[in-house]
C-alpha cells in the first residue's frame, strides 16, 4: 500500500509544472513532511499559520498578481507595492523593493547559516536556486547537486525562509488594504 502511494506521489508529481520546487520524494507515509514539520519550531501556533502561506506557495496556488490577471482581464500583473514589473512569486520573495527591509534580515540570517555550515553564500546563488532554497530547501541538490544539506541545516533552513515567507505575506497584505481602504476613502469625497 505504501509504495504505491510513493509511486503515484512521486509519479503524478512530474505532471504539475506549479509542483516544480515540491520535493515530491521526500513523501514518506507516516511521516512528516519536512517543510510542514513543526517539531523545531519554537513557536508552533505561529509557524502553524506560517506553514499555511508556505505551502501556498511552493504549490503555486499562492494568489499574486500575475496569477490574479491570468483569470480576469480587468486585472494587471504589475506588482501593485511597487508598479515595477509583474508579481509573481519571484518577484514577491526576492525582488519586490517595497519588501526588501523587511527581506532582507532573513536573507542575512540565512546567508549567515549557510555560509557556516557549507561555505556557501545564499547571495552567489542563481535566482532558481534562491527561489529552491527559501521553498523547499530538502530539494536544493536538484539544482546544485554540489549542496548537500544534512537535516540539521535542513530545519534551519526551513525555520528562517517559513518566517520570511510569512513576514512578505503579511506586509504585502497590509500593505494592500491599506490601499483599498484610500481608495475606498476617495470613491467617498
Ligand atoms: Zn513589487
Amino acid at each position: 500500500m505504501d509504495s504505491y502511494w510513493i509511486q503515484r506521489i512521486t509519479h503524478d508529481c512530474r505532471f504539475y509544472s506549479s509542483l516544480n520546487h515540491l520535493n515530491c520524494e521526500a513523501f514518506l507515509p507516516r511521516n512528516c513532511y519536512p517543510i510542514i514539520d513543526l517539531k523545531y519550531d519554537n513557536n508552533p501556533s505561529k509557524g502553524a499559520l506560517s506553514i499555511g502561506i508556505k505551502l501556498k506557495l511552493v504549490t503555486g496556488t499562492y494568489m499574486t498578481q500575475d496569477k490574479r490577471a491570468s483569470f480576469t482581464k480587468y486585472e494587471s500583473p504589475t506588482c501593485k507595492l511597487c508598479d515595477e514589473g509583474d508579481e509573481d512569486i519571484e518577484h514577491l520573495l526576492l525582488k519586490c523593493k517595497i519588501l526588501e527591509n523587511i527581506r532582507h534580515p532573513f536573507l542575512k540570517q540565512l546567508d549567515d547559516f549557510l555560509i557556516r555550515e557549507t561555505t556557501i553564500s545564499f547571495y552567489n546563488m542563481t535566482t532558481d536556486t534562491r527561489l529552491q532554497l527559501i521553498l523547499d530547501c530538502t530539494k536544493i541538490n536538484h539544482r546544485r547537486p554540489d549542496i548537500i544539506l544534512n537535516k540539521q541545516v535542513e530545519q534551519n533552513c526551513e525555520l528562517i525562509s517559513r518566517k520570511l515567507c510569512f513576514a512578505l505575506h503579511s506586509i504585502r497584505a497590509r500593505t494592500l488594504n491599506q490601499q483599498k481602504e484610500k481608495k475606498k476613502v476617495k470613491l467617498k469625497r
